[in-house]
């Protein structure tokens, strides 16, 4: 949760717009002219003026079954576990790293990689 009020943006797929809509028991066009921002190469979600993500409620993530891939991959992103280094300084904001069970390289590998393929426009 803490993770979520860091400052960004929380960038989101095509499959994210259609999973969440559905949730939320919205039409994906609906979903996407309430909460999403559309450029033209990426998509993210809107962001409240005084908070990180309109998602985060007190008792966390609103939206937790359904969350984003950005946010379910969370902190397996290629540019954290690509990159040396990264890791540590990402370990300065974020409480659960190295807390969690342990995580074989491979499957790190294969949750970045899942970052790649739902956003291009960021990795293509
Ligand atoms: S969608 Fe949920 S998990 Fe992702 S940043 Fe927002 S509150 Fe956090």
């Amino acid at each position: 949760m803490k993770c979520c009020n860091v400052d960004g943006y929380v960038y989101i797929s095509e499959e994210d717009v259609t999973r969440i809509a559905a949730f939320l028991k919205m039409t994906p066009e609906d979903f996407e002219q309430k909460y999403v921002y559309r450029t033209a190469h990426l998509l993210r979600l809107r962001k409240p003026r005084n908070a990180q993500c309109l998602f985060l409620k007190e008792d966390g993530c609103s939206i937790h079954t359904v969350n984003p891939v950005q946010c379910r991959t969370f902190p397996f992103w290629p540019e954290i576990i690509e990159k040396a280094g990264e890791w540590e300084k990402t370990g300065l904001t974020c409480p659960g790293i190295g807390k969690g069970p342990l995580i074989q390289i491979g499957e790190a590998m294969e949750r970045a990689s899942e970052m790649k393929t739902a956003y291009p426009g960021i990795y293509g």
